[in-house]
């Protein structure tokens, strides 16, 4: 492959080399609730420094290391240890998608600990909480940055790991949709395709398959989805939510919901779409979305949670009504000297 152009500079591509280089043991984590670039990009390197004989173990900092039923079919999960087995103080830890420290849950204590940091990422709003930072904001997912660093490291981009990558580059371009969707992501693809991996076996794992009770959580979630044509600074805004008792109704696990914001953000008549969704213990996760007149990292940053200016996130332990109040007047207009939004997870 060519070197693709990034924000990173020459120095913090050889410090990451050589850290990686010199390490024994390289532990590996990515953000909770892990979606396909968090889980992609982490794979991804991991299996590549895996065939190259290093030691490494991967992880996440969810209360259970449950990898979601879309991304089961990912190579690399025999590298994935519970938090017990986890180094409580690694020599190098690298972390994948997360754009702060608290992204890291229950192994944020492990990078406080580690020798050394290095943080793989684009987010714009990552707070560089690392000692290394490979954080390129014009990335269209970690797994460009990822795929950089396999091959300045010399290592081999085999199927198993173009499958990784290259499932965090189709979620993260929301299949090549998104406004991240560079001439740099395309060219990724086609270098990935070369290894042979089978894009429309992805796409069936990754958004054409769910089981029987995700059209009746859908259908209920949809059925009570609201309009409200004056919010957002009268861009509009449509909302729904998916609660545990929608779910156990129809035994659904929590993290076959994860779609339904792309069913609720096609609305026309929105320039924001929000899906709050109840997890197993009662605490609320907030998906929010929007087409460019919004930033909606900037609202979910104000709520404790962040993301990008199109796709972004948040934590609520309130009732939804309370945590649509607290979140409605926060759904702006940006001002017009911001750099224009970017798109996507
Ligand atoms: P999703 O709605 O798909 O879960 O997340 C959309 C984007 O927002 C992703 O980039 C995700 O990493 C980010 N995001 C979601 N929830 C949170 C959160 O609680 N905190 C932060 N910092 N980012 C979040
Ligand atoms: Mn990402």
């Amino acid at each position: 492959m060519t070197a693709i152009e990034t924000a990173i500079g020459e120095p913090d591509w050889r410090r990451a080399a050589d850290l990686i280089h010199g390490a024994g043991t390289l532990a590996l984590a990515c953000h909770v609730s892990p979606d396909g670039d968090a889980l992609g990009s982490m794979l991804g390197l991991g299996l590549a420094l895996a065939r190259s004989g290093k030691k490494v173990v991967a992880s996440f900092g969810d209360r259970v290391l449950e990898v979601p039923r879309l991304l089961r079919f990912l190579p690399g999960q025999e590298l994935l240890v519970e938090a017990p087995a986890y180094p409580a103080e690694p020599d190098l830890m690298i972390t994948f998608d997360a754009s702060t420290m608290e992204r890291l849950g229950l192994l944020a204590p492990h990078a406080g600990k580690a020798g050394e940091l290095l943080v793989i990422d684009h987010h714009v709003s990552n707070t560089r909480f690392g000692t290394v930072h490979l954080v390129d904001p014009s990335a269209a997912s970690t797994t460009m940055v990822v795929e950089e660093l396999i091959h300045r490291l010399g290592l081999r981009v085999d199927r198993s790991v173009a499958t990784c990558l290259y499932a965090g580059l189709v979620t993260d371009t929301g299949s090549f949709r998104h406004s991240v969707t560079t001439p740099a992501a395309h060219a990724m693809a086609g270098r990935l395709l070369e290894t042979g991996l089978r894009p429309e076996e992805l796409a069936r794992e990754l958004w054409d398959r769910s089981p029987y009770a995700y059209l009746r959580v859908l259908g209920a979630a949809l059925g009570r989805a609201t309009l409200e044509p004056d919010a957002a600074g009268g861009h509009g805004l449509v909302w729904t939510f998916v609660s545990r008792a929608d779910r156990a109704a129809e035994g659904l696990p929590y993290d076959e919901v994860e779609g339904v914001i792309d069913v609720v953000r096609r609305v026309d008549e929105a320039e924001v779409a929000v899906v709050l969704k109840e997890d197993d213990d009662g605490g609320w996760n907030v998906s929010t979305r929007s087409k460019g007149v919004v930033d909606v990292a900037r609202a979910c940053a104000a709520l404790g949670g962040g993301g990008h200016a199109r796709a972004a996130g948040f934590s609520s332990a309130l009732p939804v009504a309370d945590t649509m109040a607290a979140l409605r007047p926060l759904l702006t207009s940006s001002p017009p000297h911001l750099p224009s939004p970017r798109t996507e997870p």
